[in-house]
């Protein structure tokens, strides 16, 4: 049968502007790395995208080589659009990305002109869209002016091929240059997407103070550790779990018996507050609104509620806030 998206999607959702932009974007959105491929369930992938939708969830985030295979995750997604979301296309942002290994040669990675330009044209496609709402660049270009690289993200929107661009995986110095280079052209820095959880901090050593002062909004990926920061892994590692699967990004060895000491050590703390270990760690992420949204992943539709949840408390205590510290230290 078709979907009809629930008439109460926008009830629960809360949504904070991108840095300066007039973009909105809901506090908790849903990445397609994981779940999505051609090794995956379309049927789980529509389940939860559908799910998604209902709970307000507006922004769903992918990349050129999410799968495996690496651009399948596009092409499910470009299935699940026509079959399910067309009618809501301008309720959508959606996101995609260049920058890392996708076909062989010189222009399959990085960030030159003709990779990024090209990149987009293959994504479109496999997405059946005509434009994407942001497009980043991946992972920062050691060798490739970076004139170049923000001059095709300028060209891009120029295109009409994307809304917004957005850069992932910069450091500091590097998000406070492309920032400038990208307002000279006169196409804004709309987002940046790094990893930010409570057991990955490296943002706070700077780069979210650039951000804060280019106007730049800031969606944090792997905010639960890649599941770590959930209820997971406390009893081993449940056959279904990303970890006992084929990522190479979460192997079994992460899941160590420190980790999981200090995993429920937070969750007493977590379940003190009224919440489960990932609802405190999204409310954590998204704590002062230093950061504009929480990108998680999910296999199941029961995540996506959980996180969601989330939102009713997102306030720590500075007890709460040096209690997590002293456990993650
Ligand atoms: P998370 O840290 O949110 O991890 C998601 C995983 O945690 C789920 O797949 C699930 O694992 C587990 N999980 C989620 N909710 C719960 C819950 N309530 N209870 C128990 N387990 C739960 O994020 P991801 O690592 O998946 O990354 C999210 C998105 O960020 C990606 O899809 C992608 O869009 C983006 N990303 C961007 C990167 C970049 O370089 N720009 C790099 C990495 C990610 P399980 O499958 O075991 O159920």
């Amino acid at each position: 049968m078709g979907y009809l998206a629930d008439s109460q999607r926008y009830d629960k959702m809360t949504y904070r502007y991108c840095g300066n932009s007039g973009l909105k974007l809901p506090a908790i959105s849903l990445g397609l790395w994981h779940n999505f491929g051609g090794i995956d369930s379309l049927e789980n992938g529509r389940t939860l995208v559908r799910r998604a939708f209902d709970l307000g969830i507006t922004h769903l985030d992918l990349a050129n080589n999410y799968g495996p295979p690496a651009g399948s995750a596009e092409e499910t997604f470009g299935k699940l659009l026509k079959d399910d979301l067309a009618a809501y296309r301008d309720e959508l942002v959606i996101s995609t990305k260049a920058g890392y290994y996708m076909w062989p040669g010189p222009y399959g990675e990085w960030g030159s002109k003709k990779s990024l330009v090209a990149s987009l044209d293959q994504s479109l496609k496999r997405m059946q869209l005509d434009y994407v709402d942001i497009y980043y660049h991946h992972r920062p270009d050691p060798n490739t002016p970076l004139e170049e690289t923000m001059a095709a993200l300028d060209l891009i929107v120029r295109q009409g091929k994307a809304l917004y661009v957005g850069i992932s995986n910069y450091q500091a110095k590097e998000a406070r240059e492309a920032s400038r280079i990208l307002k000279r052209l006169g196409t804004p820095c709309l987002i940046h997407q790094p990893k930010y959880s409570m057991m990955s901090r490296s943002i706070e050593n700077g780069l979210q103070d650039v951000l804060e002062e280019e106007g730049i909004g800031s969606i944090a990926y792997s905010p639960l550790e890649k599941g770590i920061l959930t209820d997971r892994y406390i009893n081993g590692i449940s056959p279904d779990s990303r970890a006992a699967g084929p990522s190479v990004f979460l192997t079994p060895e992460d899941i160590n018996e420190e980790r999981v000491l200090k995993v429920k050590e937070l969750t007493l703390l977590a379940t003190n507050r009224g919440q489960k270990l990932s609802q405190m760690a999204l409310a954590w992420v998204l704590r002062g609104g230093r950061v504009t949204s929480a990108l998680i992943g999910a296999s199941k539709v029961s995540q996506i509620e959980d996180a969601v949840d989330a939102l009713r408390v997102l306030d720590f205590t500075e007890d709460e806030l040096s209690r997590i510290d002293a456990i993650l230290k």
